[in-house]
Protein backbone atom coordinates (compact mmCIF):
# COMPACT_ATOMS: atom_id res chain seq x y z
CA UNK A 1 0.00 0.00 0.00
CA UNK A 2 3.01 2.41 0.96
CA UNK A 3 4.47 1.79 -2.68
CA UNK A 4 1.34 2.56 -4.42
CA UNK A 5 0.62 5.49 -2.59
CA UNK A 6 4.93 6.33 -3.13
CA UNK A 7 3.63 5.89 -6.83
CA UNK A 8 1.06 8.27 -6.39
CA UNK A 9 3.47 10.90 -5.16
CA UNK A 10 5.71 10.24 -8.01
CA UNK A 11 3.08 10.85 -10.48
CA UNK A 12 1.85 14.09 -8.23
CA UNK A 13 6.01 15.13 -8.29
CA UNK A 14 7.10 14.54 -11.54
CA UNK A 15 6.19 16.86 -13.35
CA UNK A 16 7.88 19.57 -10.67
CA UNK A 17 10.66 17.39 -10.50
CA UNK A 18 11.04 18.54 -14.09
CA UNK A 19 10.59 22.30 -13.96
CA UNK A 20 12.79 22.11 -11.30
CA UNK A 21 15.96 20.07 -13.18
CA UNK A 22 14.64 22.91 -16.07
CA UNK A 23 15.44 25.75 -13.20
CA UNK A 24 18.53 24.35 -12.49
CA UNK A 25 20.22 24.11 -16.13
CA UNK A 26 18.94 27.93 -16.18
CA UNK A 27 20.46 28.91 -13.43
CA UNK A 28 23.34 26.63 -14.78
CA UNK A 29 23.80 28.65 -17.85
CA UNK A 30 23.38 31.81 -16.20
CA UNK A 31 25.63 31.61 -13.72
CA UNK A 32 28.76 30.72 -16.55
CA UNK A 33 27.21 34.09 -18.15
CA UNK A 34 27.84 35.82 -14.94
CA UNK A 35 31.52 34.83 -14.09
CA UNK A 36 32.33 36.12 -17.32
CA UNK A 37 30.43 39.15 -16.94
CA UNK A 38 31.85 39.45 -13.73
CA UNK A 39 28.51 39.68 -11.75
CA UNK A 40 30.28 38.88 -8.60
CA UNK A 41 30.73 41.30 -6.07
CA UNK A 42 32.48 40.66 -2.86
CA UNK A 43 31.13 41.65 0.56
CA UNK A 44 33.10 42.35 3.55
CA UNK A 45 32.30 41.26 6.99
CA UNK A 46 34.25 42.49 10.03
CA UNK A 47 35.98 40.80 12.49
CA UNK A 48 36.71 41.74 16.09
CA UNK A 49 38.61 41.05 19.03
CA UNK A 50 36.95 40.05 22.15
CA UNK A 51 38.83 41.70 24.82
CA UNK A 52 39.00 44.84 23.39
CA UNK A 53 36.42 44.99 20.46
CA UNK A 54 38.70 46.35 18.41
CA UNK A 55 39.07 44.91 14.36
CA UNK A 56 40.88 42.45 13.66
CA UNK A 57 40.05 41.85 9.83
CA UNK A 58 37.21 41.02 7.83
CA UNK A 59 35.83 37.87 6.27
CA UNK A 60 35.03 37.67 2.69
CA UNK A 61 31.82 36.99 1.03
CA UNK A 62 30.33 36.63 -2.66
CA UNK A 63 27.39 37.93 -3.55
CA UNK A 64 25.96 37.41 -7.11
CA UNK A 65 24.41 40.98 -8.52
CA UNK A 66 21.87 39.49 -10.84
CA UNK A 67 20.64 41.65 -13.34
CA UNK A 68 17.13 40.71 -12.68
CA UNK A 69 17.38 39.44 -9.46
CA UNK A 70 19.48 42.17 -7.10
CA UNK A 71 22.24 40.28 -4.81
CA UNK A 72 21.98 36.87 -4.75
CA UNK A 73 23.76 35.23 -1.08
CA UNK A 74 25.97 32.62 -1.72
CA UNK A 75 23.79 29.77 -0.17
CA UNK A 76 21.67 30.08 -4.04
CA UNK A 77 24.33 29.27 -5.89
CA UNK A 78 27.07 28.23 -4.52
CA UNK A 79 26.20 24.90 -4.17
CA UNK A 80 25.50 24.75 -7.80
CA UNK A 81 28.77 26.11 -8.16
CA UNK A 82 30.15 22.92 -6.65
CA UNK A 83 28.38 20.71 -8.50
CA UNK A 84 29.15 21.81 -11.55
CA UNK A 85 33.30 22.46 -11.42
CA UNK A 86 32.25 26.46 -11.69
CA UNK A 87 33.45 27.05 -7.93
CA UNK A 88 37.10 26.89 -9.56
CA UNK A 89 37.16 29.97 -11.65
CA UNK A 90 34.48 31.76 -8.48
CA UNK A 91 37.28 30.38 -5.91
CA UNK A 92 40.15 31.87 -8.08
CA UNK A 93 38.34 35.56 -8.58
CA UNK A 94 36.94 35.98 -4.95
CA UNK A 95 40.68 35.34 -4.05
CA UNK A 96 42.57 37.43 -6.21
CA UNK A 97 40.14 40.23 -5.27
CA UNK A 98 39.89 40.07 -1.55
CA UNK A 99 43.55 39.81 -1.64
CA UNK A 100 43.74 42.74 -3.52
CA UNK A 101 41.61 44.82 -1.12
CA UNK A 102 42.85 43.75 1.98
CA UNK A 103 46.06 45.36 0.59
CA UNK A 104 44.78 48.47 0.78
CA UNK A 105 44.09 47.86 4.64
CA UNK A 106 46.28 48.73 7.50
CA UNK A 107 48.99 46.28 7.96
CA UNK A 108 47.56 44.56 11.47
CA UNK A 109 44.13 43.44 9.83
CA UNK A 110 43.54 40.05 8.35
CA UNK A 111 41.49 38.48 5.19
CA UNK A 112 39.65 35.65 5.99
CA UNK A 113 38.64 33.87 2.54
CA UNK A 114 36.19 30.61 2.42
CA UNK A 115 37.31 27.94 0.03
CA UNK A 116 34.89 25.42 -1.23
CA UNK A 117 35.67 21.38 -0.30
CA UNK A 118 36.59 21.23 -4.25
CA UNK A 119 39.02 23.77 -4.19
CA UNK A 120 41.19 22.24 -1.79
CA UNK A 121 41.13 18.86 -3.57
CA UNK A 122 42.95 20.78 -6.19
CA UNK A 123 47.04 20.71 -5.85
CA UNK A 124 47.01 23.46 -8.36
CA UNK A 125 45.28 25.49 -5.26
CA UNK A 126 48.76 26.26 -3.27
CA UNK A 127 49.87 27.93 -6.42
CA UNK A 128 47.30 30.00 -6.76
CA UNK A 129 47.02 31.34 -3.22
CA UNK A 130 50.94 32.39 -3.96
CA UNK A 131 49.96 34.27 -6.78
CA UNK A 132 46.98 35.97 -5.41
CA UNK A 133 49.24 36.75 -2.08
CA UNK A 134 52.37 38.29 -4.13
CA UNK A 135 50.02 39.84 -7.22
CA UNK A 136 48.30 41.80 -4.51
CA UNK A 137 51.21 42.45 -2.18
CA UNK A 138 50.07 41.15 0.80
CA UNK A 139 51.72 39.05 3.07
CA UNK A 140 51.00 35.69 3.77
CA UNK A 141 50.02 36.14 7.24
CA UNK A 142 47.18 38.01 7.23
CA UNK A 143 45.62 35.78 5.30
CA UNK A 144 43.46 33.06 6.83
CA UNK A 145 41.82 30.45 4.54
CA UNK A 146 38.57 29.17 5.80
CA UNK A 147 37.55 25.13 5.77
CA UNK A 148 34.71 23.46 6.87
CA UNK A 149 34.44 19.72 8.24
CA UNK A 150 33.15 18.30 5.28
CA UNK A 151 37.08 19.08 3.64
CA UNK A 152 38.98 16.62 6.03
CA UNK A 153 35.46 13.95 5.22
CA UNK A 154 37.16 13.58 2.50
CA UNK A 155 39.87 11.69 4.37
CA UNK A 156 42.25 12.42 1.44
CA UNK A 157 45.99 12.60 1.15
CA UNK A 158 45.72 15.63 -1.62
CA UNK A 159 43.70 17.50 1.19
CA UNK A 160 46.25 16.82 3.84
CA UNK A 161 48.88 18.12 1.79
CA UNK A 162 47.35 21.09 -0.12
CA UNK A 163 47.18 22.49 3.60
CA UNK A 164 50.21 21.76 4.94
CA UNK A 165 51.87 22.99 1.73
CA UNK A 166 49.40 27.04 2.51
CA UNK A 167 50.65 26.60 6.25
CA UNK A 168 54.32 26.69 4.64
CA UNK A 169 53.52 29.62 2.85
CA UNK A 170 52.30 31.07 6.17
CA UNK A 171 48.80 31.37 5.56
CA UNK A 172 46.63 30.47 8.73
CA UNK A 173 43.81 27.94 8.07
CA UNK A 174 40.67 28.12 10.34
CA UNK A 175 37.90 25.46 10.89
CA UNK A 176 34.61 26.97 9.98
CA UNK A 177 31.40 26.04 11.27
CA UNK A 178 32.93 24.02 14.11
CA UNK A 179 30.07 21.63 15.65
CA UNK A 180 28.16 21.16 12.53
CA UNK A 181 29.56 18.72 10.97
CA UNK A 182 30.96 15.04 12.34
CA UNK A 183 33.93 13.75 14.74
CA UNK A 184 34.77 17.01 14.86
CA UNK A 185 37.59 16.46 17.24
CA UNK A 186 39.66 13.89 15.79
CA UNK A 187 40.06 16.41 12.17
CA UNK A 188 41.80 18.89 15.13
CA UNK A 189 43.86 16.29 15.49
CA UNK A 190 44.83 15.64 11.91
CA UNK A 191 45.49 19.24 11.11
CA UNK A 192 46.85 22.13 12.99
CA UNK A 193 44.44 24.87 12.61
CA UNK A 194 45.06 28.43 13.79
CA UNK A 195 41.52 28.60 14.81
CA UNK A 196 38.04 27.58 15.59
CA UNK A 197 34.78 29.11 13.93
CA UNK A 198 31.98 28.17 16.83
CA UNK A 199 29.51 28.06 14.65
CA UNK A 200 25.83 30.62 14.54
CA UNK A 201 23.77 27.64 15.99
CA UNK A 202 25.05 27.73 19.12
CA UNK A 203 25.46 31.85 19.92
CA UNK A 204 21.62 32.21 18.28
CA UNK A 205 20.27 30.32 21.23
CA UNK A 206 22.16 32.43 23.75
CA UNK A 207 21.43 32.87 26.73
CA UNK A 208 17.41 31.73 26.38
CA UNK A 209 19.44 28.29 26.23
CA UNK A 210 21.68 28.08 28.89
CA UNK A 211 23.04 24.57 27.73
CA UNK A 212 24.98 26.31 24.94
CA UNK A 213 27.30 27.87 27.32
CA UNK A 214 29.02 24.87 28.44
CA UNK A 215 29.75 24.12 24.76
CA UNK A 216 31.00 27.53 24.38
CA UNK A 217 33.64 26.71 27.47
CA UNK A 218 34.07 23.27 26.03
CA UNK A 219 35.37 25.18 22.69
CA UNK A 220 37.58 28.05 24.56
CA UNK A 221 39.26 25.14 26.78
CA UNK A 222 40.05 22.93 23.77
CA UNK A 223 41.40 26.04 21.48
CA UNK A 224 43.65 27.15 24.60
CA UNK A 225 44.95 23.91 25.10
CA UNK A 226 45.59 23.37 21.47
CA UNK A 227 47.09 27.09 20.79
CA UNK A 228 44.09 27.60 18.50
CA UNK A 229 42.30 31.18 18.76
CA UNK A 230 38.16 30.73 19.13
CA UNK A 231 35.80 32.97 17.29
CA UNK A 232 32.17 32.80 18.09
CA UNK A 233 29.95 33.74 14.59
CA UNK A 234 26.40 35.06 14.58
CA UNK A 235 26.64 37.41 17.66
CA UNK A 236 23.72 39.53 17.53
CA UNK A 237 23.07 41.03 20.70
CA UNK A 238 24.94 42.50 23.69
CA UNK A 239 23.74 40.04 26.02
CA UNK A 240 25.56 36.94 23.52
CA UNK A 241 28.40 39.27 23.33
CA UNK A 242 29.17 39.54 27.48
CA UNK A 243 28.66 35.61 27.69
CA UNK A 244 31.29 35.13 24.85
CA UNK A 245 33.65 37.44 26.41
CA UNK A 246 33.39 36.16 29.96
CA UNK A 247 33.88 32.56 28.64
CA UNK A 248 37.03 33.24 26.67
CA UNK A 249 36.43 33.47 23.31
CA UNK A 250 39.55 35.72 21.31
CA UNK A 251 37.01 36.74 18.17
CA UNK A 252 34.07 37.47 17.65
CA UNK A 253 31.65 38.27 14.29
CA UNK A 254 28.02 38.66 13.84
CA UNK A 255 25.75 41.75 12.74
CA UNK A 256 26.42 43.72 16.29
CA UNK A 257 29.60 44.39 14.97
CA UNK A 258 28.54 44.70 11.36
CA UNK A 259 27.22 43.06 8.28
CA UNK A 260 28.82 41.84 5.12
CA UNK A 261 29.07 45.13 3.28
CA UNK A 262 30.89 46.60 -0.11
CA UNK A 263 34.45 47.11 -0.13
CA UNK A 264 33.54 51.22 0.68
CA UNK A 265 32.18 50.64 3.94
CA UNK A 266 34.79 48.19 4.57
CA UNK A 267 37.07 51.47 4.48
CA UNK A 268 34.46 53.40 6.73
CA UNK A 269 34.20 50.40 9.47
CA UNK A 270 38.27 51.15 9.55
CA UNK A 271 38.45 54.67 9.66
CA UNK A 272 35.58 54.51 12.53
CA UNK A 273 37.97 52.07 14.00
CA UNK A 274 41.37 54.30 13.64
CA UNK A 275 38.95 56.44 15.61
CA UNK A 276 38.64 54.95 18.82
CA UNK A 277 34.84 53.96 17.85
CA UNK A 278 33.80 50.02 19.27
CA UNK A 279 30.55 49.09 17.52
CA UNK A 280 28.60 47.30 20.52
CA UNK A 281 31.20 48.17 23.17
CA UNK A 282 28.29 50.64 24.82
CA UNK A 283 25.56 48.46 25.08
CA UNK A 284 23.76 50.72 23.32
CA UNK A 285 24.48 49.67 19.46
CA UNK A 286 21.29 47.42 17.97
CA UNK A 287 21.96 45.46 15.33
CA UNK A 288 22.05 48.52 12.45
CA UNK A 289 19.40 48.19 9.56
CA UNK A 290 20.31 45.16 7.10
CA UNK A 291 21.82 46.88 4.10
CA UNK A 292 20.24 45.95 0.75
CA UNK A 293 20.80 42.22 0.47
CA UNK A 294 23.26 41.88 3.08
P1 LIG B 1 30.21 31.30 6.56
O1 LIG B 1 31.59 31.25 6.01
O2 LIG B 1 29.96 30.57 7.82
O3 LIG B 1 29.87 32.85 6.68
C1 LIG B 1 29.09 33.42 7.68
C2 LIG B 1 27.66 33.63 7.22
O4 LIG B 1 26.89 34.04 8.33
C3 LIG B 1 27.49 34.73 6.18
O5 LIG B 1 26.40 34.40 5.34
C4 LIG B 1 27.13 35.93 7.05
O6 LIG B 1 26.39 36.91 6.37
C5 LIG B 1 26.27 35.27 8.09
N1 LIG B 1 26.28 36.02 9.35
C6 LIG B 1 27.30 36.70 9.91
N2 LIG B 1 26.95 37.24 11.08
C7 LIG B 1 25.65 36.91 11.28
C8 LIG B 1 24.71 37.20 12.32
O7 LIG B 1 24.98 37.88 13.32
N3 LIG B 1 23.45 36.67 12.18
C9 LIG B 1 23.11 35.91 11.09
N4 LIG B 1 21.86 35.46 11.03
N5 LIG B 1 23.97 35.63 10.10
C10 LIG B 1 25.22 36.12 10.19
P2 LIG B 1 26.51 34.48 3.75
O8 LIG B 1 27.30 35.67 3.35
O9 LIG B 1 25.13 34.30 3.20
O10 LIG B 1 27.37 33.21 3.40
C11 LIG B 1 26.90 31.91 3.62
C12 LIG B 1 27.97 30.87 3.37
O11 LIG B 1 28.34 30.86 2.00
C13 LIG B 1 29.27 31.15 4.12
O12 LIG B 1 29.15 30.75 5.47
C14 LIG B 1 30.23 30.31 3.33
O13 LIG B 1 30.16 28.96 3.72
C15 LIG B 1 29.67 30.43 1.91
N6 LIG B 1 30.48 31.42 1.17
C16 LIG B 1 30.39 32.77 1.15
N7 LIG B 1 31.30 33.31 0.32
C17 LIG B 1 32.02 32.28 -0.19
C18 LIG B 1 33.12 32.18 -1.12
O14 LIG B 1 33.68 33.16 -1.61
N8 LIG B 1 33.55 30.91 -1.40
C19 LIG B 1 32.99 29.80 -0.86
N9 LIG B 1 33.47 28.58 -1.20
N10 LIG B 1 31.96 29.84 0.02
C20 LIG B 1 31.49 31.08 0.35
MG1 LIG C 1 33.39 31.45 6.70
MG1 LIG D 1 30.86 30.00 9.42
MG1 LIG E 1 28.31 28.91 7.53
Amino acid sequence: QARAAGRGLWRLFQPEMEAGIRQRRQLETELRSALAAEQFEVFYQPLVEARTLALAGFEALVRWRHPGRGLVPPGEFIPLLEETGLIGPLGSWVLARACADAAGWPAHLRLAVNLSPVQVLNARLVQEVAQALAGAGLAPQRLELEITETVLLQDNEVTLGVLRRLHELGVRISMDDFGTGYSSLSYLRRFPFDKIKVDQSFVHTLPRDRGGIPIIRAVTGLGRALGMRVLAEGVETVEQMEILREEGCDELQGFLFGRPAPLCEAAEVIARDLAGERPGAAGQCPVPAPAPGA
